[in-house]
């Protein structure tokens, strides 16, 4: 088999050129590639392309809190890191806490869970609830584009040849109660069947934000700003009466593809308990 070039830049601007020259594969943690290039037990993967492996890359580890209030996530930090950290928000400590078990979430990072645009990626769904950011450098020049837009599909996304995804923006949100549900075989390592995020502002008794977004529940993340409007502005009690019309039009939003009776039950099950715990006062926070 011919051999294929290998790069480890240290800099991004190393990296940048790399990705320029030679439209290196990107690899940080491996953890979806190595599966998808794996050639059995104990042999090496195969690539047939130039790999860059970006580990080395400092400048995209890490997460930090802007003056305006966002948080800036550098595309190599790892689940783990977003787990353990106070400065993300809970619904994406969630996900990232519910990825494979410990040695994954270790090496697994969010650059890869956002560039892989699996439909089952746990972190893409809380991170288009929350309308976070994707920036994506070239050589020339920088893009920065909301997450829903970056995944255009299964395993497609808007990624130029020539561009690294360098981290995620969360723009500021402080919703009064939020809802996380993963549902998967297991605990631990299980890929998701479905996950859930909600997400409701209640202000002198009326629903003035609400937010929701499904996973695994089609080609890519679903969430309907369209259905959301339905229950923006009403008031506390008169979430009841529009309930129903909500979830019918979040029927509509999970793809008819693989098991779309379960996917809608569930989550319309899902949805409604949320929906019932504001309507009947529940206190601000996480809804269990
Ligand atoms: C046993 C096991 C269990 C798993 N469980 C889960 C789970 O529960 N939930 C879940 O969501 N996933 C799971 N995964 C999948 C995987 O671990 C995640 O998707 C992980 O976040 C991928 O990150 P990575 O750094 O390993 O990506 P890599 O494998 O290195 O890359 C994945 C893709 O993203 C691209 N990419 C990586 N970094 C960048 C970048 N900075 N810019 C542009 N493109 C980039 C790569 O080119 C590649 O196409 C599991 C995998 C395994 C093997």
């Amino acid at each position: 088999m011919e051999q294929v070039k290998c790069f480890m830049p240290q800099t991004l601007e190393e990296a940048l050129e790399i990705r320029k020259n030679y439209h290196a594969v990107i690899l940080a943690g491996g953890s979806d590639l190595m599966v998808s290039k794996s050639m059995g037990a104990g042999i090496t993967p195969a690539f047939d392309s130039p790999v860059m492996i970006l580990t080395g890359v400092k400048e995209l580890k890490g997460i930090r809190k802007n003056d305006d209030g966002s948080v800036e996530i550098g595309a190599l930090t790892t689940s783990a890191e977003i787990s353990a950290s106070d400065l993300v928000h809970p619904l994406l400590k969630d996900a990232a806490s519910r990825m494979g078990a410990i040695a994954l979430r270790n090496s697994a990072t969010i650059g890869g869970n956002i560039g892989n645009a699996s439909p089952k990626g746990d972190m893409p769904q809380p991170l288009i609830l929350l309308d976070a950011k994707v920036v994506l450098k070239s050589r020339e020049a920088e893009r920065i584009l909301p997450v829903d837009e970056f995944i255009l599909g299964s395993k497609k996304t808007a990624l130029a040849d020539d561009e690294i995804i360098t981290k995620v923006i969360l723009p500021p949100q402080n919703f009064t109660h939020i809802f996380f549900r993963k549902i998967g075989m297991r605990r631990a390592n299980a890929i998701s069947k479905l996950t859930l995020s909600a997400a409701a502002t209640v202000q002198d008794g009326v629903v003035v934000d609400f937010r929701a977004s499904s996973g695994a529940a089609g080609p890519k993340v679903a969430r309907s700003r369209k259905a959301e409007e339905i229950l923006i502005g009403k008031k506390l009690s008169e979430l009841p009466q529009v309930k129903e019309e909500f979830l019918d039009a979040w029927n509509g939003v999970i793809s008819p593809h693989a098991m779309p009776e379960y996917r809608r039950n569930t989550t319309r099950r899902m949805l409604a308990y949320f929906i019932d715990a504001l309507a009947s006062g529940h206190s601000e926070g996480r809804v269990e």
